[in-house]
């Protein structure tokens, strides 16, 4: 059976916008699960999250990860990325992506661009994974299979397309993740809601 401390959580944040005062829900949930890749969104995110990672002993565990996020579209993080990757600090570029769910990010679509195909460049030049992040915009990630099957790995987080979606995905991209976004206001226990993403799949 599947326990919950098998689980490897490929996608959360261990600091960033409200969570940031929770160091101790932080440090129970780091107890709970078999392991994680918490993402950094800014510097200021990626060292809290190292510290909190030494501080609590949890660096077998939790692993980060960094990257330029589509809600942030901030080029000038690139060379801290590289920074990061040069250091062997991260275990994988992320989030990146395409996020168009709005007005206001759709103007973002050109900077959006910009940062993935640099982020790109360097998780090939460093042979790391990356965590997609995409609402909206699988047209252009698609549109870069190619480059995308040159990386050991890649996760599209908090995945909320259908099954032909993640077979297609598959198809041209093999070495694709899916993880699946589980949120506190839900009224059902992660071990619960893993069982209904996997019957959703027919897993
Ligand atoms: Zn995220």
């Amino acid at each position: 059976m599947l326990g919950f401390s098998s689980l490897f959580d490929a996608h959360f944040h261990l600091f960033s916008t409200k969570n940031v005062k929770n160091v101790e829900i932080n440090a129970e949930f780091c107890q709970k699960i078999g392991g994680g890749c918490s993402c950094g969104v800014s510097k200021d995110d990626f060292f809290t999250q190292k510290a909190f990672i030494q501080q609590n002993n949890l660096s077998s565990k939790i692993k980060l990860c960094y990257g330029i996020h589509p809600w942030y579209g901030d080029f000038s993080q690139v060379d801290f990325l590289e920074l990061l990757l040069k250091g062997d600090e991260i275990c994988a570029v992320g989030e990146t992506g395409f996020d168009l769910f709005t007005p206001e990010l759709k103007e973002k679509l050109e900077i959006q661009k910009i940062c993935w195909n640099a982020q790109l460049e360097l998780a090939e030049k460093y042979n790391k994974p990356v965590v997609i992040h995409c609402r909206k915009g699988l047209k252009f990630v698609v549109a870069d299979s190619k480059k995308l099957c040159r990386l050991p790995a890649v996760v599209f987080h908090g995945f909320g397309g259908n099954v032909q979606e993640a077979q297609m995905l598959m198809s041209k991209i093999p070495q694709s993740y899916f993880s699946f976004a589980f949120k506190r206001k839900m009224k059902m226990t992660p071990r619960e809601y893993v069982k209904q993403v996997l019957s959703r799949y027919d897993i």
